[in-house]
């Protein structure tokens, strides 16, 4: 248990990736703040699960992740009941698939407060104590969308290539203080995020949601097979360990080959 001790935040982790890397901390020994929408219930459910599953401290709190006010809520919150804030993951994203000409303006805006922005809070309001314990790990789960575009997805895109500049600035910033800032690239998983587009993305190609699987979702893949939480739950365990120490500013490509093309 590499982690003991350390108190981390994974943003957007009541679903999906972000849920797949909050276990994996957990496991690891880490304290865990859970956030993101969804049924209370449910929420419950989880938190008290990889509490007991793994003998640490997990809590839940539903800042949005569009309020800047609220992510210091939950920064200061973590900070309070764990002691410290070492890691945080900045993953809670959502997406919309139109072409720019019919874009929404307002899902714009959501994407870029949520996917982006909402990271640059998160560090902005945890930063100075991870260089002070010169001990901290910051994770962007950014894109392959980071690396490379597809069509329909402009916001979802930009927010993502966004991301990679703050994960390197931040980096450079961080460097002397043992504290690395790193952006994982997925390449296609099969959460809600993904389902939920199917739909549209076949709307938008005027193609069945089968083709959308095969000729779109997993076309570049060259695996053609999905990424896993686990894969990503396992590469942010890494990216946390003292041997990834000289680790920092990367975008990591889990991808099954997409961004090698
Ligand atoms: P998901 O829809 O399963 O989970 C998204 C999480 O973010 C949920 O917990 C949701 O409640 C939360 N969230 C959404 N809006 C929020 C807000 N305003 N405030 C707080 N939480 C909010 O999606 P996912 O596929 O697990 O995606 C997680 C991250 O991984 C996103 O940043 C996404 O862009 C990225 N990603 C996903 C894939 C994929 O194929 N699924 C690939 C590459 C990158």
């Amino acid at each position: 248990m590499m982690m003991i001790g350390k108190s981390a935040i994974v943003t957007g982790s009541t679903s999906g990736i972000g849920l797949g890397i909050a276990e994996a901390l957990a496991k690891a020994g880490a304290n865990v703040m859970l956030n993101g929408f969804g049924d209370a219930g449910e929420i419950e459910q989880t938190r008290a699960r990889l509490a007991e599953q793994h003998d640490v401290q997990v809590a839940y709190d539903g800042a949005d992740m569009s309020k800047p006010e609220q992510i210091e809520a939950l920064t200061r919150r973590t900070k309070s009941e764990f002691g410290s804030v070492d890691i945080i993951v900045n993953n809670a994203g959502i997406q919309n698939v139109a072409p720019i000409e019919d874009f929404p303006t307002e899902k714009w805006d959501a994407i870029m407060a949520i996917n982006l922005s909402s990271a640059f809070h998160m560090i902005r309001s945890t930063l100075k104590d991870m260089k002070e314990n010169r001990w901290g790990r910051i994770i962007n789960v950014a894109s392959a969308h980071g690396l490379v575009a597809s069509p329909y997805k402009s916001a979802y895109v930009a927010a993502k290539h966004g991301i990679l500049g703050l994960t390197k600035t931040v980096a450079l910033e961080a460097a002397e203080f043992g504290v690395t800032c790193n952006a994982i690239c997925p390449g296609y998983v099969m959460t809600p995020l993904v389902e939920k587009q199917i739909p549209d993305t076949a709307k938008a190609r005027g193609i069945s949601e089968e083709e959308v699987v095969r000729d779109v979702l997993l076309s570049a893949q060259s695996t053609k097979e999905f990424v896993t939480v686990g894969q990503l739950g396992a590469l942010a365990v890494f990216l946390c360990s003292d041997d990834a120490m000289q680790i920092t500013g990367t975008a990591l490509p889990v991808d099954g080959g997409w961004t090698a093309h």
